[in-house]
Protein backbone atom coordinates (compact mmCIF):
# COMPACT_ATOMS: atom_id res chain seq x y z
CA UNK A 1 0.00 0.00 0.00
CA UNK A 2 1.12 3.23 -0.98
CA UNK A 3 1.85 5.68 2.07
CA UNK A 4 1.59 9.54 1.85
CA UNK A 5 2.79 12.45 4.36
CA UNK A 6 0.82 15.52 4.65
CA UNK A 7 2.37 19.21 5.96
CA UNK A 8 -0.73 21.77 6.25
CA UNK A 9 0.25 25.32 6.05
CA UNK A 10 -1.25 28.15 6.24
CA UNK A 11 -5.07 29.40 7.25
CA UNK A 12 -7.94 26.96 7.97
CA UNK A 13 -9.02 27.54 4.71
CA UNK A 14 -6.13 25.85 3.42
CA UNK A 15 -6.38 23.35 6.36
CA UNK A 16 -10.15 22.46 4.61
CA UNK A 17 -8.04 21.94 1.13
CA UNK A 18 -5.89 19.31 3.00
CA UNK A 19 -8.47 17.41 4.43
CA UNK A 20 -10.83 16.78 1.35
CA UNK A 21 -7.43 16.09 -0.34
CA UNK A 22 -6.88 13.53 2.24
CA UNK A 23 -10.19 11.98 1.47
CA UNK A 24 -9.54 11.67 -2.01
CA UNK A 25 -5.64 9.99 -1.39
CA UNK A 26 -7.92 7.23 1.28
CA UNK A 27 -10.55 6.94 -1.35
CA UNK A 28 -7.30 5.43 -3.35
CA UNK A 29 -6.37 3.60 -0.69
CA UNK A 30 -3.27 5.79 0.13
CA UNK A 31 -2.77 5.31 3.48
CA UNK A 32 -1.52 8.46 5.39
CA UNK A 33 1.30 8.77 8.19
CA UNK A 34 2.33 11.40 10.48
CA UNK A 35 5.49 10.22 10.03
CA UNK A 36 7.09 11.64 7.10
CA UNK A 37 10.11 8.43 7.23
CA UNK A 38 7.51 6.67 6.53
CA UNK A 39 6.28 8.14 3.21
CA UNK A 40 6.59 7.48 -0.51
CA UNK A 41 5.15 10.77 -1.16
CA UNK A 42 5.20 13.79 0.58
CA UNK A 43 2.69 16.83 -0.11
CA UNK A 44 2.75 19.89 1.03
CA UNK A 45 -0.22 22.13 1.16
CA UNK A 46 1.21 25.85 0.98
CA UNK A 47 0.11 29.21 1.90
CA UNK A 48 1.88 31.90 -0.32
CA UNK A 49 -0.15 35.05 1.04
CA UNK A 50 3.02 37.38 2.21
CA UNK A 51 6.30 36.77 2.47
CA UNK A 52 6.46 35.24 5.65
CA UNK A 53 4.34 32.42 4.87
CA UNK A 54 6.49 31.94 1.14
CA UNK A 55 9.38 31.86 3.35
CA UNK A 56 7.86 29.34 5.47
CA UNK A 57 6.63 27.00 2.48
CA UNK A 58 9.90 27.04 0.81
CA UNK A 59 11.67 26.10 3.84
CA UNK A 60 9.16 22.90 4.38
CA UNK A 61 9.16 22.00 0.69
CA UNK A 62 13.18 22.15 1.23
CA UNK A 63 13.17 20.31 4.10
CA UNK A 64 10.36 17.28 2.97
CA UNK A 65 12.88 17.08 -0.08
CA UNK A 66 15.63 15.21 2.20
CA UNK A 67 13.49 12.44 2.56
CA UNK A 68 14.12 12.17 -1.04
CA UNK A 69 17.64 11.82 -0.93
CA UNK A 70 17.03 9.49 2.39
CA UNK A 71 15.29 6.62 0.58
CA UNK A 72 11.89 5.91 1.34
CA UNK A 73 10.27 9.20 -0.19
CA UNK A 74 9.19 8.73 -4.10
CA UNK A 75 8.82 12.21 -4.62
CA UNK A 76 7.43 15.64 -3.71
CA UNK A 77 3.78 17.65 -4.26
CA UNK A 78 3.15 21.11 -4.01
CA UNK A 79 -0.29 22.03 -3.38
CA UNK A 80 -2.11 25.52 -2.60
CA UNK A 81 -1.48 29.20 -2.79
CA UNK A 82 2.29 28.81 -3.80
CA UNK A 83 2.01 26.47 -6.53
CA UNK A 84 -1.12 28.84 -7.52
CA UNK A 85 0.57 31.53 -7.68
CA UNK A 86 3.68 31.10 -9.23
CA UNK A 87 3.00 28.13 -11.43
CA UNK A 88 5.59 26.71 -13.85
CA UNK A 89 8.21 29.40 -12.38
CA UNK A 90 8.15 27.40 -9.08
CA UNK A 91 8.21 24.16 -10.61
CA UNK A 92 11.67 25.39 -12.67
CA UNK A 93 13.19 26.32 -9.07
CA UNK A 94 12.42 23.43 -7.13
CA UNK A 95 13.78 20.42 -9.09
CA UNK A 96 13.19 18.49 -5.79
CA UNK A 97 9.31 19.22 -6.63
CA UNK A 98 7.79 16.60 -9.63
CA UNK A 99 4.38 18.16 -9.08
CA UNK A 100 2.47 21.25 -8.54
CA UNK A 101 -0.98 21.16 -7.47
CA UNK A 102 -2.91 24.65 -7.76
CA UNK A 103 -5.53 25.42 -5.90
CA UNK A 104 -7.99 25.07 -8.48
CA UNK A 105 -6.67 21.43 -9.26
CA UNK A 106 -6.65 20.00 -5.53
CA UNK A 107 -9.70 17.43 -6.67
CA UNK A 108 -6.69 16.14 -9.24
CA UNK A 109 -4.16 15.35 -6.39
CA UNK A 110 -4.31 11.59 -8.06
CA UNK A 111 -2.89 13.12 -11.33
CA UNK A 112 -0.25 14.50 -9.30
CA UNK A 113 0.29 10.99 -7.60
CA UNK A 114 0.42 9.40 -10.33
CA UNK A 115 3.23 11.58 -11.70
CA UNK A 116 5.58 10.84 -9.13
CA UNK A 117 5.23 6.88 -9.26
CA UNK A 118 5.67 7.38 -13.11
CA UNK A 119 9.12 9.67 -12.36
CA UNK A 120 7.21 12.56 -14.36
CA UNK A 121 6.95 16.35 -13.61
CA UNK A 122 3.76 17.79 -14.15
CA UNK A 123 1.96 21.09 -13.28
CA UNK A 124 -1.84 21.11 -12.93
CA UNK A 125 -3.38 24.09 -12.29
CA UNK A 126 -7.05 24.85 -13.25
CA UNK A 127 -10.13 26.99 -13.53
CA UNK A 128 -10.07 28.89 -9.84
CA UNK A 129 -14.08 27.96 -9.97
CA UNK A 130 -13.64 24.65 -7.54
CA UNK A 131 -15.96 24.13 -4.42
CA UNK A 132 -16.54 21.42 -2.42
CA UNK A 133 -19.14 19.82 -1.23
CA UNK A 134 -20.99 17.58 1.52
CA UNK A 135 -20.60 13.80 -0.56
CA UNK A 136 -16.67 14.46 -0.70
CA UNK A 137 -15.42 12.82 1.99
CA UNK A 138 -12.98 14.73 3.97
CA UNK A 139 -10.80 13.64 6.65
CA UNK A 140 -10.73 16.36 9.99
CA UNK A 141 -7.23 16.89 10.91
CA UNK A 142 -8.74 19.13 14.36
CA UNK A 143 -9.65 17.63 17.10
CA UNK A 144 -13.06 15.39 17.28
CA UNK A 145 -15.25 18.06 18.69
CA UNK A 146 -14.55 20.87 16.86
CA UNK A 147 -14.41 21.19 12.99
CA UNK A 148 -14.13 24.01 10.35
CA UNK A 149 -16.87 24.75 7.76
CA UNK A 150 -15.88 26.54 4.45
CA UNK A 151 -18.65 28.30 3.29
CA UNK A 152 -17.34 29.87 0.24
CA UNK A 153 -14.03 29.91 -1.68
CA UNK A 154 -12.16 32.77 -3.31
CA UNK A 155 -12.57 36.70 -2.81
CA UNK A 156 -14.08 39.31 -4.95
CA UNK A 157 -13.19 42.25 -2.57
CA UNK A 158 -10.01 43.42 -4.36
CA UNK A 159 -8.18 44.89 -1.33
CA UNK A 160 -5.12 46.73 -2.85
CA UNK A 161 -2.68 44.70 -0.94
CA UNK A 162 -4.10 41.02 -1.07
CA UNK A 163 -3.18 38.75 -3.92
CA UNK A 164 -5.96 35.95 -2.82
CA UNK A 165 -8.34 37.16 -5.37
CA UNK A 166 -6.01 36.05 -7.92
CA UNK A 167 -4.62 32.73 -6.16
CA UNK A 168 -8.44 32.01 -4.85
CA UNK A 169 -10.15 33.38 -7.94
CA UNK A 170 -13.89 35.24 -7.51
CA UNK A 171 -15.47 34.81 -4.71
CA UNK A 172 -18.27 31.74 -5.09
CA UNK A 173 -20.83 30.21 -1.86
CA UNK A 174 -21.44 27.09 -1.31
CA UNK A 175 -25.25 26.96 -1.30
CA UNK A 176 -26.97 26.70 2.08
CA UNK A 177 -28.27 23.11 1.59
CA UNK A 178 -24.96 21.79 1.15
CA UNK A 179 -23.59 23.24 3.97
CA UNK A 180 -26.19 22.21 6.16
CA UNK A 181 -25.71 18.58 5.01
CA UNK A 182 -22.13 18.57 6.05
CA UNK A 183 -22.77 20.31 9.22
CA UNK A 184 -25.10 17.23 9.97
CA UNK A 185 -22.52 14.89 9.10
CA UNK A 186 -20.36 16.04 11.11
CA UNK A 187 -22.73 16.63 13.58
CA UNK A 188 -23.32 12.73 13.52
CA UNK A 189 -19.63 11.87 13.66
CA UNK A 190 -19.41 14.12 17.52
CA UNK A 191 -18.57 17.50 16.38
CA UNK A 192 -20.19 20.14 18.70
CA UNK A 193 -18.02 22.88 17.67
CA UNK A 194 -18.60 24.56 14.03
CA UNK A 195 -16.27 27.45 12.91
CA UNK A 196 -17.39 28.78 9.54
CA UNK A 197 -14.86 30.06 7.51
CA UNK A 198 -14.45 31.57 3.76
CA UNK A 199 -11.72 34.36 2.88
CA UNK A 200 -15.10 37.26 3.64
CA UNK A 201 -17.94 35.03 5.55
CA UNK A 202 -20.37 38.15 5.93
CA UNK A 203 -20.68 37.90 2.13
CA UNK A 204 -21.85 34.77 1.76
CA UNK A 205 -24.78 34.31 -0.73
CA UNK A 206 -24.21 37.43 -2.52
CA UNK A 207 -23.15 35.94 -5.71
CA UNK A 208 -26.09 32.82 -5.75
CA UNK A 209 -28.89 34.26 -3.82
CA UNK A 210 -28.18 37.83 -4.75
CA UNK A 211 -27.99 39.62 -1.55
CA UNK A 212 -25.86 38.00 2.05
CA UNK A 213 -27.17 35.29 3.23
CA UNK A 214 -25.22 34.18 6.13
CA UNK A 215 -28.23 34.79 8.27
CA UNK A 216 -30.48 32.61 6.46
CA UNK A 217 -27.84 29.93 6.73
CA UNK A 218 -27.08 30.41 10.68
CA UNK A 219 -30.97 30.02 11.18
CA UNK A 220 -30.79 26.70 9.34
CA UNK A 221 -27.19 25.63 11.16
CA UNK A 222 -28.85 26.22 14.86
CA UNK A 223 -31.37 23.73 14.41
CA UNK A 224 -28.87 20.88 14.10
CA UNK A 225 -28.59 18.56 16.99
CA UNK A 226 -25.58 18.46 18.58
CA UNK A 227 -24.07 21.28 17.33
CA UNK A 228 -23.42 23.02 20.56
CA UNK A 229 -21.35 26.10 19.48
CA UNK A 230 -21.25 28.12 16.04
CA UNK A 231 -18.70 30.69 15.35
CA UNK A 232 -17.81 33.28 13.09
CA UNK A 233 -14.41 33.48 11.58
CA UNK A 234 -13.12 36.24 9.14
CA UNK A 235 -15.99 38.85 8.79
CA UNK A 236 -15.65 41.60 6.26
CA UNK A 237 -17.37 44.64 7.98
CA UNK A 238 -19.60 45.42 5.00
CA UNK A 239 -22.41 43.27 4.84
CA UNK A 240 -22.68 42.85 8.75
CA UNK A 241 -25.99 44.12 9.15
CA UNK A 242 -28.37 43.85 11.93
CA UNK A 243 -30.55 40.90 11.11
CA UNK A 244 -27.54 39.22 11.98
CA UNK A 245 -26.29 41.17 14.84
CA UNK A 246 -29.89 40.49 16.13
CA UNK A 247 -29.87 37.06 15.79
CA UNK A 248 -26.25 36.24 16.73
CA UNK A 249 -27.43 38.08 20.05
CA UNK A 250 -30.52 36.12 20.55
CA UNK A 251 -29.42 32.48 19.36
CA UNK A 252 -27.27 30.66 22.01
CA UNK A 253 -25.32 28.57 19.98
CA UNK A 254 -23.77 31.08 18.02
CA UNK A 255 -21.07 32.57 19.76
CA UNK A 256 -20.56 35.86 21.21
CA UNK A 257 -17.19 35.97 19.20
CA UNK A 258 -16.68 37.96 15.67
CA UNK A 259 -13.73 37.70 14.13
CA UNK A 260 -13.92 40.98 11.90
CA UNK A 261 -10.46 41.72 10.67
CA UNK A 262 -10.43 45.40 10.14
CA UNK A 263 -6.60 46.24 8.39
CA UNK A 264 -6.90 49.72 9.41
CA UNK A 265 -8.31 52.60 11.35
CA UNK A 266 -7.44 55.80 9.26
CA UNK A 267 -9.62 57.01 6.28
CA UNK A 268 -6.96 57.45 3.67
CA UNK A 269 -5.75 54.35 4.50
CA UNK A 270 -8.46 52.69 4.24
CA UNK A 271 -9.19 54.43 1.13
CA UNK A 272 -5.55 53.31 -0.26
CA UNK A 273 -6.26 49.75 0.66
CA UNK A 274 -9.45 49.52 -1.07
CA UNK A 275 -11.53 48.65 1.67
CA UNK A 276 -14.92 49.81 1.74
CA UNK A 277 -16.00 51.38 5.34
CA UNK A 278 -14.19 54.34 6.83
CA UNK A 279 -13.45 54.34 10.14
CA UNK A 280 -17.10 56.32 11.69
CA UNK A 281 -18.91 53.24 9.38
CA UNK A 282 -16.63 51.06 11.33
CA UNK A 283 -17.15 52.55 14.62
CA UNK A 284 -20.71 52.93 14.40
CA UNK A 285 -20.63 49.57 13.38
CA UNK A 286 -18.58 48.20 16.41
CA UNK A 287 -21.09 50.07 18.76
CA UNK A 288 -24.08 47.97 17.55
CA UNK A 289 -22.49 45.25 17.86
CA UNK A 290 -21.40 45.80 21.27
CA UNK A 291 -24.79 47.17 21.97
CA UNK A 292 -26.41 44.27 21.04
CA UNK A 293 -24.35 41.58 21.92
CA UNK A 294 -23.09 42.37 25.85
CA UNK A 295 -19.86 40.11 26.50
CA UNK A 296 -19.31 40.25 22.91
CA UNK A 297 -15.58 39.26 22.00
CA UNK A 298 -13.93 40.99 18.85
CA UNK A 299 -11.14 39.77 17.07
CA UNK A 300 -9.82 41.58 14.62
CA UNK A 301 -6.53 42.21 12.42
CA UNK A 302 -4.17 45.53 11.65
CA UNK A 303 -1.46 45.94 9.11
CA UNK A 304 1.37 48.54 9.87
CA UNK A 305 3.69 49.86 7.52
CA UNK A 306 1.21 49.99 4.46
CA UNK A 307 2.68 52.15 1.28
CA UNK A 308 2.45 55.88 2.66
CA UNK A 309 1.41 55.45 6.34
CA UNK A 310 2.57 58.36 8.17
CA UNK A 311 3.17 58.77 12.10
CA UNK A 312 0.20 60.63 11.79
CA UNK A 313 -1.79 57.92 10.19
CA UNK A 314 -0.29 55.64 12.14
CA UNK A 315 -0.98 57.46 15.45
CA UNK A 316 -4.59 57.23 14.67
CA UNK A 317 -4.61 53.79 14.11
CA UNK A 318 -2.97 53.66 18.44
CA UNK A 319 -5.76 55.68 19.19
CA UNK A 320 -8.31 53.66 17.72
CA UNK A 321 -6.60 50.66 19.24
CA UNK A 322 -6.95 52.02 22.50
CA UNK A 323 -10.40 53.94 22.30
CA UNK A 324 -12.09 50.45 20.49
CA UNK A 325 -10.25 48.05 23.68
CA UNK A 326 -10.82 44.73 21.29
CA UNK A 327 -10.80 41.77 23.22
CA UNK A 328 -7.93 39.96 20.33
CA UNK A 329 -6.01 41.79 17.94
CA UNK A 330 -3.66 40.00 15.29
CA UNK A 331 -0.60 42.68 14.03
CA UNK A 332 1.03 41.88 10.77
CA UNK A 333 4.06 43.97 9.16
CA UNK A 334 2.66 44.85 5.21
CA UNK A 335 4.40 42.90 2.93
CA UNK A 336 5.08 44.33 -0.67
CA UNK A 337 3.32 41.74 -3.02
CA UNK A 338 4.32 41.94 -6.78
CA UNK A 339 1.09 42.01 -8.92
CA UNK A 340 -0.83 43.73 -6.41
CA UNK A 341 -1.90 47.88 -6.75
CA UNK A 342 -0.14 48.42 -3.40
CA UNK A 343 3.11 47.14 -4.25
CA UNK A 344 3.59 49.05 -6.99
CA UNK A 345 2.95 52.38 -4.80
CA UNK A 346 6.04 54.66 -4.56
CA UNK A 347 5.55 55.39 -0.60
CA UNK A 348 6.80 51.98 0.58
CA UNK A 349 7.40 52.15 4.05
CA UNK A 350 11.10 50.97 5.58
CA UNK A 351 11.61 47.86 7.48
CA UNK A 352 12.74 49.37 10.09
CA UNK A 353 9.81 51.77 10.58
CA UNK A 354 7.24 48.63 9.91
CA UNK A 355 8.90 46.46 12.84
CA UNK A 356 9.06 49.37 15.34
CA UNK A 357 5.04 50.31 14.65
CA UNK A 358 4.44 46.40 14.98
CA UNK A 359 6.25 46.28 18.40
CA UNK A 360 4.53 49.61 19.24
CA UNK A 361 1.18 48.30 18.95
CA UNK A 362 1.70 44.47 19.80
CA UNK A 363 2.69 46.15 23.19
CA UNK A 364 -0.50 48.25 23.51
CA UNK A 365 -2.47 45.50 22.67
CA UNK A 366 -0.75 43.27 25.62
CA UNK A 367 -1.79 46.26 27.80
CA UNK A 368 -5.41 45.97 26.88
CA UNK A 369 -5.71 42.44 26.61
CA UNK A 370 -4.43 41.89 30.22
CA UNK A 371 -6.85 45.02 31.73
CA UNK A 372 -9.39 42.88 29.86
CA UNK A 373 -8.55 39.21 31.22
CA UNK A 374 -8.51 40.92 34.66
CA UNK A 375 -11.80 41.82 34.41
CA UNK A 376 -13.07 38.52 33.56
CA UNK A 377 -11.84 37.51 37.65
CA UNK A 378 -15.01 35.57 39.15
CA UNK A 379 -16.90 35.96 36.29
CA UNK A 380 -18.52 32.81 34.79
CA UNK A 381 -17.24 30.58 31.97
CA UNK A 382 -18.39 27.06 30.26
CA UNK A 383 -15.16 25.87 28.54
CA UNK A 384 -14.79 23.33 26.25
CA UNK A 385 -11.81 20.88 27.62
CA UNK A 386 -8.99 20.14 25.07
CA UNK A 387 -6.83 18.51 27.28
CA UNK A 388 -4.90 17.92 30.36
CA UNK A 389 -1.71 19.86 31.30
CA UNK A 390 0.92 17.41 31.20
CA UNK A 391 2.78 19.90 33.88
CA UNK A 392 0.33 19.86 36.39
CA UNK A 393 -1.68 17.54 37.62
CA UNK A 394 -5.53 18.14 37.82
CA UNK A 395 -5.03 20.87 35.37
CA UNK A 396 -6.88 20.63 32.14
CA UNK A 397 -7.10 23.17 29.74
CA UNK A 398 -9.82 24.23 27.33
CA UNK A 399 -11.64 27.23 25.24
CA UNK A 400 -14.88 29.24 25.97
CA UNK A 401 -17.32 31.00 23.53
CA UNK A 402 -14.47 33.84 23.75
CA UNK A 403 -11.40 31.96 22.09
CA UNK A 404 -11.04 30.55 18.75
CA UNK A 405 -9.82 27.61 18.22
CA UNK A 406 -5.57 27.87 16.52
CA UNK A 407 -5.26 31.26 17.49
CA UNK A 408 -6.45 32.94 21.04
CA UNK A 409 -5.19 32.19 24.46
CA UNK A 410 -6.85 29.08 26.51
CA UNK A 411 -8.56 28.86 29.78
CA UNK A 412 -6.59 26.65 32.54
CA UNK A 413 -9.56 24.94 34.94
CA UNK A 414 -8.12 23.90 38.16
CA UNK A 415 -9.82 20.17 39.96
CA UNK A 416 -10.20 18.69 36.26
CA UNK A 417 -9.50 15.64 37.24
CA UNK A 418 -10.97 13.08 34.55
CA UNK A 419 -12.36 15.38 32.42
CA UNK A 420 -11.97 14.54 28.95
CA UNK A 421 -11.12 16.46 25.13
CA UNK A 422 -14.47 17.55 24.37
CA UNK A 423 -15.88 17.71 27.88
CA UNK A 424 -17.87 20.95 28.33
CA UNK A 425 -17.65 21.95 32.08
CA UNK A 426 -18.84 25.47 33.90
CA UNK A 427 -15.86 27.50 35.34
CA UNK A 428 -15.41 30.52 37.38
CA UNK A 429 -12.25 32.49 36.43
CA UNK A 430 -10.30 33.20 38.99
CA UNK A 431 -7.17 34.88 37.68
CA UNK A 432 -6.35 36.52 33.72
CA UNK A 433 -2.96 36.79 32.49
CA UNK A 434 -2.41 38.76 29.13
CA UNK A 435 -3.51 35.90 27.36
CA UNK A 436 -5.31 33.46 29.11
CA UNK A 437 -7.29 32.66 31.78
CA UNK A 438 -6.68 30.45 34.84
CA UNK A 439 -10.63 29.00 35.99
CA UNK A 440 -11.73 27.08 38.41
CA UNK A 441 -14.22 24.43 37.58
CA UNK A 442 -17.40 24.86 39.42
S1 LIG B 1 -11.31 40.74 1.88
FE1 LIG B 1 -9.55 39.57 2.67
S2 LIG B 1 -9.13 37.98 1.14
FE2 LIG B 1 -10.49 39.48 0.17
S3 LIG B 1 -9.09 40.83 -0.94
FE3 LIG B 1 -9.49 41.79 1.10
S4 LIG B 1 -7.85 40.99 2.43
FE4 LIG B 1 -7.85 39.69 0.57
Amino acid sequence: MLTAGFVSLGCAKNLVDTEIMLGILADNNIHITDNPQDADILIINTCGFIDAAKEESISTIMQMAEYKKEGKCRGVIVAGCLGQRYQQELLDELPEVAAIVGTGAWHRIMEAVNAVLYNERVLLIGEMDTLYDENMRRITTTPTYSAYVKVAEGCSNCCSYCVIPMVRGKYRSRSIESIVAEVKKLAERGVKEINLIAQDTTSYGRDQYGEPQLTALLKELVKIEGIVWIRLLYCYPKYFNEELIEFIASEPKICNYIDMPLQHADDEILLAMNRRDTRSDIEGLLKKIRTAIPGVVIRTSFIVGFPGETDKHFESLKNFLLEQKFERVGIFTYSQEEDTPAGSMEDQVPASVKEERYHELMSLQCRVSEELNHDMEGKALTVLIEGQSKEQPGVAFGRSYREAPDVDGCIYVENAEGLLPGDIVQTEVVQGFTYDLLAERK
